[in-house]
């Protein structure tokens, strides 16, 4: 694996751009203000080569070239992580690894194997892997191995799962990600099995649009409020969600009173808003973003990467 760019800033996120058997693939790392990256680092990583889902908001299904090999995603994380650590020792009290960057981590049966691989490899006693999915169909097995990998590996809260519910309407979930994904019941019924004793609740995340149809009564008659919790999220103004004509219903002068949030909590679920830093959207780390452009050949890189240059022009 080729790095050949890196774009960001040192104290919110950096987007990596490196290319593989001539396929782009990117990673970010990023912190989270005024938390120092002591006490939390959070590693974002892809797990193919862009995505064959092609969900309405998300710029990696722009285009898909196959499947990240187990190796070669242990890549992206060891390049962020022998930056900063080059003994592979990790002193950070919550060090996040996100499988959620490009690619439905679920449909690579290789994130099972990476999972087993990385406690043993790097000295992190803060690590959590965390999984963000829509779902898919075929996604079965996978998910039923994880319980175990969660259990053996991560018990005791180390493992974060979150599903991509954005609409309580199966129709508008069919149209925004894909018509072959798990209904809302099946997500509930799955995260019975799931939970156990001590483990973090699994979230359920809405990227909230406009006109976004979220009722919380239909969470609540499948998802039990002591095993979910609930995020809300901007809609990222990617290209994609720009195409769609897809308006965040949480702006960063709304943000303090979408009242969703407290209808939610009145249903005895834990509920907030994460808006993450108005600023990435100007840096451009939403998923897919650069790659996308690279591919169709929009972005340009300059140089050859440096440790200092972060060398992109349009
Ligand atoms: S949101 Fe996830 S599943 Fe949907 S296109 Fe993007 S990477 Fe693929």
């Amino acid at each position: 694996m080729e790095l050949i760019a890196k774009y960001g800033k040192e104290d919110l996120a950096i987007l990596y751009i490196a290319k593989n058997q001539g396929k782009i693939v990117e990673f970010v790392e990023s912190l989270q203000p005024p938390i120092p990256r002591e006490k939390k680092w959070v590693l974002i990583i892809s797990t193919m080569y862009g995505c064959p889902i092609g969900c309405m908001m998300c710029d990696a299904g722009e285009f898909y070239h196959g499947k990240i090999s187990k190796d070669d995603m242990m890549k992206e994380i060891d390049l962020m992580i022998r930056s900063r650590f080059p003994d592979g020792k990790v002193p950070i009290t919550k060090f996040k690894i996100q499988f959620a960057r490009m690619g439905e981590p679920t449909l690579n049966e290789e994130v099972l194997d990476l999972l087993k691989e990385l406690p043993s490899t790097y000295e992190a006693p803060g690590l959590m892997p965390c999984i963000s999915t829509i779902a898919p169909k075929g996604s079965e097995e996978f998910l039923e191995n994880l319980i175990k990998i969660k259990d053996k590996y991560y018990s005791k809260g180390n493992f974060q799962l979150q599903f991509s519910i954005h609409s309580t309407n199966e129709e508008t979930r069919s149209k925004w990600m894909s018509p072959n994904i798990w209904t809302i019941e099946e997500i509930g019924k799955y995260g019975e099995k799931w939970f156990k004793e001590g483990d973090r609740k699994v979230t359920l995340n809405f990227a909230v649009a406009k006109d976004s149809e979220i009722d919380p009564d239909i969470i609540l008659k499948y998802c039990d409020p002591s095993k979910y919790w609930i995020k809300l999220t901007p809609v990222n103004p990617t290209e994609k969600a720009i195409y769609n004509k897809l308006k965040s219903g949480i702006t960063e002068e709304n943000s303090e009173s979408v009242s969703l949030v407290q209808e939610f909590k009145e249903r005895g679920f834990e509920a907030s808003i994460s808006i993450g830093e108005w600023e990435e959207n100007d840096i451009g780390t939403n998923c897919g973003q650069f790659a996308t452009k690279y591919q169709n050949g929009e972005v340009k890189i300059k140089e050859t990467y440096t440790t200092t240059n972060y060398a992109f022009t349009e």
